[in-house]
């Protein structure tokens, strides 16, 4: 049972690689799946400033054309001004001509509006677009670097796979059904150290008597808290 306890140890600790390196190839595609997804948002953001030019930019060529007739009807309103003989008309005529006229100040200061803008948001753009060409290069970069770990990562894996098969030979097939069996409700560890007569993994004592059975290591025991398969530390793989 010594030499049994001994391997399962071992079994764990293999379980315990193969799952670190399972984790490790699932974080390379999660990374670029995340430098995919802000990558995405920050083309939607440029996408949405270059719509936002467009739109200045008519405003502005509209607020422009508004100002050219405005001037156009002032120029005939002048011109009828001269052939008006009526004074009430006359100052009627004036007016128009006022309100017109400030109509196209307003307007004036709608473009300007429309520039001071439209000058921000290239500026803001050219940024972008230099930060979207970066990430690019970046996530090409990565995409390799991430390739070449995950070629690493397999081979190990498949290595550690290898191992782990051949280490199963060596244990009693019951005893691996009690571990699998055990490691699946545990949280994934199913061998647990007594170190001082104490469990590692629930921290219980372990009455006195079991613990002299258990350094003995001549049968299999349950911690009586949390069921897990206990071994003394002398038991514990050097490796
Ligand atoms: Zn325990």
């Amino acid at each position: 049972m010594k030499e049994q306890i001994k391997l399962l140890v071992e079994l764990q600790n293999k379980d315990h690689a193969i799952d670190s390196l399972r984790r490790k190839l699932r974080e390379g595609p999660e990374r670029l799946q995340e430098l995919a997804g802000e990558l995405q948002r920050l083309e939607g953001n440029l996408e949405n400033d270059k719509e936002r030019v467009q739109e200045l930019k008519k405003a502005q060529r509209q607020h422009e054309a508004e100002i050219e007739d405005a001037v156009a009807h002032i120029k005939k309103s002048r011109g009828r001004l001269m052939n008006i003989k009526n004074n009430k008309e006359y100052r009627a005529l004036i007016r128009e001509i006022e309100e017109t006229e400030r109509g196209n100040a307003d307007k004036e200061d709608k473009v300007l509006a429309c520039l001071e803008q439209l000058e921000k948001l290239n500026e803001q753009i050219e940024a972008g677009e230099k930060d979207l060409s970066a990430r690019r290069d970046h996530i090409k970069s990565e995409e390799i670097t991430i390739g070449k770990e995950t070629d690493h990562v397999e081979k190990e894996l498949s290595d550690m796979d290898g191992s782990r098969a051949e280490l199963m030979q060596s244990i009693d097939s019951q005893l691996i059904v009690k571990y699998e069996q055990i490691k699946t409700w545990s949280g994934g560890i199913a061998v647990a150290l007594v170190n001082n007569a104490t469990c590692a993994e629930c921290h219980l004592s372990i009455p006195p008597q079991m613990y002299n059975e258990l350094q003995r290591q001549d049968a299999l025991k349950l911690c009586p808290n949390c069921q897990r398969i206990i071994y003394w530390k002398a038991a514990q793989p050097t490796t």
